[in-house]
Order: C-alpha cells, then structure tokens, then sequence
C-alpha cells in the first residue's frame, strides 16, 4: 500500500495535484525548481527537498508535473537528479505533456534500476487540478496500475487504463489535438460573428445550447468576451503541444493540416507577446489580422438569461 509520496513540479497543475496528495493523508514530500512554490507546502506539513535525488528518498511513489521534455531530461536523467536518488521497488509517475518516446526512455531507465514507471498525463486544468477533478489516462504494468490507482483516484474524477507504456502520453496529444482545434473553431467563429455585428453574447448563448456545444467552448468563450486571459493552460504550453503533436503524427504518418494551421496561429500569438496568457489568447492573432476585438457591445451575461427555450414534445432529438 502506498504511504509515502514525492511531488516534483509545484506549477499550475502540479500544486494542485500535491495539495490532493496532502489532503488525502499521504505523507508528502516536494520539489519544485524555484524553492518559493514549496512554501505553502512546508506550512501542511509536507518535507521540503533540496534536490530531485534527495525527494526521492525513502517514499513509496514518486509523481511529477513538469513543463516539458527538456524539463523532464533535467529533473530525471540529470546531474542530481531522480535517477541518481531512486531504488528498486520504488513506482515513478510522470504526469507531464511530452512525447510517448519520453515515456519510453523514461521506462528503460527506472527499469535498468528495478523501478516501475507509469505515464499518466492529465486532462482538465487549473481548476480540475485543485478541485480534484482531472481526467487522468495512465499506461504501463497493469499490477503497478492498480497498486496507484487509488492515489489516482483522490487527484481526478476519472482514471482510464491505456495499456503499455508510452499509450497514455499518446493518448494526451490526440486529446490536445482536438482541444488545439476546439480553440481555433472559437477564435475564428467569434471573430467571424463580430464581423457580421452579431450579438456575441446570443452567440455564446447559443454556442451554450446547440448540438456542437462543449463545455471548453462555453468557457473560453465566456473569458474571451470579459477579454479575461488569465492562465489556466498557457499559451506557450498549447504551442509546445502543437509541436508535440506534429512530431507525433510524421512519426505515425498521420495527416495533421488542420494542427498546422493553429501552429501558425499559435506562432504569431506568441510572437505578439502573448505567450504567457491563457491559450484562449490565440485569438489576438486572429483579431489582429482582421482588425476587431472581439468585445460585446453589452457587458457579457452569464450564459442563460437571454435563451428562450420551447420544451421539446419528446426529450432527445
Ligand atoms: P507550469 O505552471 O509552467 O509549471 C511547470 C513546472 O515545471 C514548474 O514546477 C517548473 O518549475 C517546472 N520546470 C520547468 N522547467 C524546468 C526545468 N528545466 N527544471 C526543473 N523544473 C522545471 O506548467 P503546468 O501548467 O503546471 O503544466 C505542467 C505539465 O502539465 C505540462 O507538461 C503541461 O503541458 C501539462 N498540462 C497542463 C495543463 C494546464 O491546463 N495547465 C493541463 C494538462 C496538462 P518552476 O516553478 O521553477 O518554473
């Protein structure tokens, strides 16, 4: 049974999930690059470690959040790092975005040391991450799987098992993919819709109502029109996807165009300097090459108020 547990990675999502940790009543320790995200932590009553081989020591599980692959190279397999700290028997969880060939090394190395390794990336953001309500995909050893997926349980509100290593992290990209689409689909029919002067919040009404409806576009469309960019998922990271997917899908040969085009999109985004803001700014770009702001003429409502809804004779459609 798992008692002990290291949190690497105290970012947007990995604070959230090594909160859960806490409060779920494991005894925790963390790690994080900048020492001041470690604080708050210290003060539940989680052990603060200096360095990514120290954090590894003694525990039980050892799970990480971290930026990217170049992040991961670092805090695994360098100087310091969890490989120079780890033994055998211990489990090592990497809940990062990065390639599934990340995955894989990431697996021969532990296994070099009789280490277990999952990967488990995350769906939802910085809310579904404090709030416990992730969407958790995780592969490797089925046993292993089981043995962590109560710990998993406290951090998300599902958990789906993908099989061998390196299936969850794949998993992860062709769900970005679709939320890479998801956002450019909103950026360009919003900026469509303040061309044509519509009512930008009878449009979110109905973006709220009809049969294309997800509760991504309803909440990004909704900040959008507050011109509320505040980062759940940076900008930057939904490139950093966008470049992960593309290698992804040439390695399978599996066509893309469409990601291509958000890339672009993403690109000049960034280039205007707007890579730390939410992804949702993806479409300051769009607005600035058709010069609008897409801004109510109204101050935005909360969706609902304006809907008049007929009851439908027979429920479903
Ligand atoms: P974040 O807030 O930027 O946090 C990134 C974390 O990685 C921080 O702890 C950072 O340390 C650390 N880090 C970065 N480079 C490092 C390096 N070279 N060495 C050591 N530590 C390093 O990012 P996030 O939003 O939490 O995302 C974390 C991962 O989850 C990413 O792979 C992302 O794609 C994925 N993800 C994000 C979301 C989301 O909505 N945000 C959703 C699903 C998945 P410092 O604090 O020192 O900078």
């Amino acid at each position: 049974m798992i008692k002990t547990i290291s949190y690497l990675g105290l970012g947007t999502m990995g604070s959230g999930m090594a909160a859960n940790v806490l409060k779920a009543g494991y005894e925790l320790t963390v790690w994080n690059r900048s020492t001041e995200k470690c604080e708050p932590f210290a003060r539940k009553g989680a052990r603060v470690a200096k360095t990514p081989a120290d954090a590894v020591r003694d525990v039980d599980l050892i799970m990480y959040s971290l930026s990217n692959d170049q992040a991961v190279e670092e805090v695994v397999f360098g100087a310091e790092g969890i490989l120079s700290g780890i033994k055998e028997g211990q489990i090592a969880i990497d809940m990062s975005t990065v390639l599934p060939a990340t995955s894989l090394r990431e697996l021969e190395a532990y296994g070099k040391r009789g280490v277990d390794f999952l990967d488990a990336p995350v769906f939802g953001s910085k809310n579904e991450s404090a709030n416990a309500k992730l969407w958790i995909v995780a592969a490797g050893n089925k046993a292993i799987f089981e043995k962590v997926k109560p710990v998993l349980e406290h951090l998300g509100q599902t958990v789906h098992y993908f099989g061998k290593n390196g299936n969850a992290t794949a998993m992860k990209l062709v769900g970005n993919l679709i939320v890479a689409l998801e956002m450019e689909a909103l950026a360009e029919g919003l900026v469509l819709a303040q061309k044509a002067g519509l009512d930008l919040n009878t449009v979110m009404e109905v973006v709220n109502v009809a049969d294309f409806r997800s509760p991504l576009l309803v909440s990004n469309g909704q900040n959008i029109l507050k011109r509320d960019f505040s980062t759940s998922f940076a900008l930057n990271l939904m490139l950093k996807d966008a470049g992960l997917i593309e290698k992804f899908g040439e390695s399978l040969r599996s066509p893309i165009p469409a990601l291509r085009v958000v890339e672009k999109n993403l690109v000049s985004a960034v280039a205007l300097g707007f890579g730390k803001e939410n992804a949702s700014a993806l479409i300051k770009a769009l607005e600035k090459e058709a010069s609008v702001e897409v801004k109510p003429r109204t101050a935005s409502k909360p969706i609902s108020s304006a809907v008049s809804q007929k009851q439908p004779a027979i429920a479903g459609r």
